[in-house]
């Protein structure tokens, strides 16, 4: 840590905090430091899918977030020396009531790279899908994977090396017009941006009150086949349709609603889909659940939920046996609004993304948070 006053501030290491750090770096700031309370990010960046996604997005602002979003990823991927592990989504509908659904959604989706496929059509795509119940689904090209857990140490990595600076396992207590407060020293700033993601109950905590933001409780498991598989891409199903907000107001969604209420009473009970994504080991990320609460620390988790994602998971995609690897908890903040930036000050600002989608769209938000600053 070299400087003695710093052009820009940024608490939290998240994809978030990381993207107005790289956001302002591009627009030439210097001086930039990036402070995070742990030894790395340990929050819902490295917890998440890594699944940048792009289908079932609300339209425009959200939508158009996660496609430059995805640019800056795949620019990452390139400068950062990040794997993709795989591209594009299948959505698989395991109700005739979600063809509907999907045909619908098309007509608002302005993107030529999203397409209904019938069941035959799912079927060639790969031996995978063959023994599902399937009536058809979507594809989309544009969806990618990156293994979170590595990616953000790697664009910590990327971004000390451009010239910004870290500041690790020091947490920000408090902050005045000029100055930050840690634990340890006082740093002077121009301008202050803090990205302290589902940390609800520290900086920030009056505005997230008032703004009745919630932390929304998440269950993911990793399994590993134990025969070797190979995903075509990102999978979900119908009780995506359910949950993604590009979906929620089709006309054709009220009635599948009525279907899947008597099919997936507990799913739907305790906010599961299924997301599955692979790594660069085989092994596949799957999940999740949502829970929502004011009490950030809940520290109880029910078997059931994960056993009713694994039950799910084996009707979307039966792979045969695995080993369940490693379990955990992730908690994004939940708002009535998709983004929260809320300027304290012209030169201070808090920024969160504040529903499920901060992997897939977090670096665009940051880049619009940055245009407003300079
Ligand atoms: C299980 C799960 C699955 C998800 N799946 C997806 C998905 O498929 N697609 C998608 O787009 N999004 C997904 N998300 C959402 C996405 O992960 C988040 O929106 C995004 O990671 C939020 O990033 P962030 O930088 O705001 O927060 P975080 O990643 O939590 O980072 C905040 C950082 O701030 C630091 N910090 C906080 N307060 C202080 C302080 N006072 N001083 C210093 N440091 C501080 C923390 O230590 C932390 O490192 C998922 C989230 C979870 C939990």
């Amino acid at each position: 840590m070299a400087k003695s006053k710093y052009e820009l501030i940024v608490v939290g290491a998240g994809v978030v905090g990381m993207g107005i750090a790289l956001a302002a770096h591009k627009k030439g700031v210097k001086k930039i430091l990036v402070i995070d309370r742990h030894q790395a990010c340990t929050g819902a960046s490295i917890r998440n899918f890594g699944f940048i996604t792009i289908t079932g997005l609300r339209q425009k602002l959200m939508q158009k977030r996660a496609l430059r979003s995805r640019d800056i990823w795949l620019d990452l991927t390139k400068k950062a020396k990040i794997k993709v592990n795989h591209r594009g989504l299948y959505l698989l509908a395991q109700h005739k009531e979600s063809m509907p659904v999907l045909e619908e959604y098309l007509k608002v989706d302005p993107r030529k790279t999203v397409k209904l496929l019938s069941k035959k059509e799912i079927a060639a795509e790969s031996s995978l899908f063959q023994n599902n119940k399937v009536f058809g689904g979507l594809y989309s090209s544009d969806e990618v994977r990156i293994e979170p857990r590595l990616a953000i140490p790697a664009v910590a990595k990327y971004l000390q090396s451009i010239g910004i600076d870290f500041l690790w396992k020091e947490e920000v207590l408090d902050f005045s017009h000029k100055q930050i407060i840690t634990q340890k020293r006082k740093i002077d700033y121009k301008n202050l941006i803090m990205a302290p993601g589902n940390h609800l109950k520290g900086l920030g905590r009056d505005i997230f009150e008032k703004k009745e933001v919630q932390s929304s409780r998440l269950h993911m498991l990793r399994i590993m086949p134990k025969k070797k598989i190979k995903l075509p891409g990102g999978i979900m199903a119908d009780l995506t349709l359910m949950r993604y907000p590009g979906y929620e107001n089709l006309p054709s969604k009220k009635k599948l609603d009525k279907v899947i209420k008597k099919t997936s009473k507990a799913e739907l009970d305790n906010g599961i889909h299924v997301i599955a994504v692979q790594g660069n080991d085989g092994s596949l990320t799957i999940g999740d659940s949502h829970h929502y609460t004011h009490d950030t620390h809940f520290p109880f988790e029910n078997e059931k939920i994960d056993n009713l994602i694994l039950k799910k998971f084996d009707q979307v995609l039966p792979i045969g046996k695995y080993d369940v690897i490693e379990r955990w908890v992730g908690e994004y903040p939940a708002g009535k609004k998709d983004y929260l930036d809320h300027w304290i000050d012209k030169n201070i600002c808090i920024a969160n993304v504040t529903t499920g989608i901060g992997m897939s769209t977090g670096f665009s938000f940051a880049e619009d948070v940055i245009n407003k600053l300079y």
